[in-house]
């Protein structure tokens, strides 16, 4: 079950870590629009027309800002929701952050490296976790096994 009290811990004890700072300049020459607008303007890409949502593949699943490693194959799964998700993070560098934009409160995910948006996690993902990281697929980049 999501427990949003020990998520937001682990956001604090995470926000001072990103490591990478860049202005909004030099972001913007080294990603694509898409990107850009995903990662730094905290966008959100169409359902079921991106890249990786229906992918199975054995792979990783990197930052498309920074390369880390942020999920991988193994907690991927096909949801219904048209965007990659994942049953829980490959690392603990992910931040998670109250989001309380368009009238709704969601838990924001973040690369803790780059203070990249990835997406959001939800409480309604398979058991037994529960959680459901819903993850833009213009913030990652799938590096195939
Ligand atoms: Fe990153």
């Amino acid at each position: 079950m999501l427990n949003p009290c020990s998520m937001l811990r682990s956001f604090y004890k995470n926000r001072f870590m990103s490591s990478i700072k860049k202005s909004p300049e030099e972001w913007r020459q080294i990603l694509t629009p898409e990107q850009f607008r995903i990662l730094r303007e905290n966008g959100t890409e169409k359902p079921y027309t991106n890249a990786y949502w229906k992918v199975t593949e054995e792979g990783e699943y990197r930052c498309a800002g920074c390369a880390s490693l942020l999920f991988t194959s193994q907690e991927k799964f096909i949801s219904s929701c048209g965007w990659p998700a994942f049953t829980q993070p490959a690392t603990k560098e992910i931040v998670l952050r109250k989001d309380d934009s368009f009238g709704m409160e969601r838990i924001e995910v973040k690369c803790g490296t780059c203070d990249g948006h990835l997406g959001h996690v939800f409480d309604d993902g398979p058991k037994p976790l529960g959680t459901r990281y819903c993850i833009n697929s213009a913030s990652l980049n799938f590096v195939k096994k």
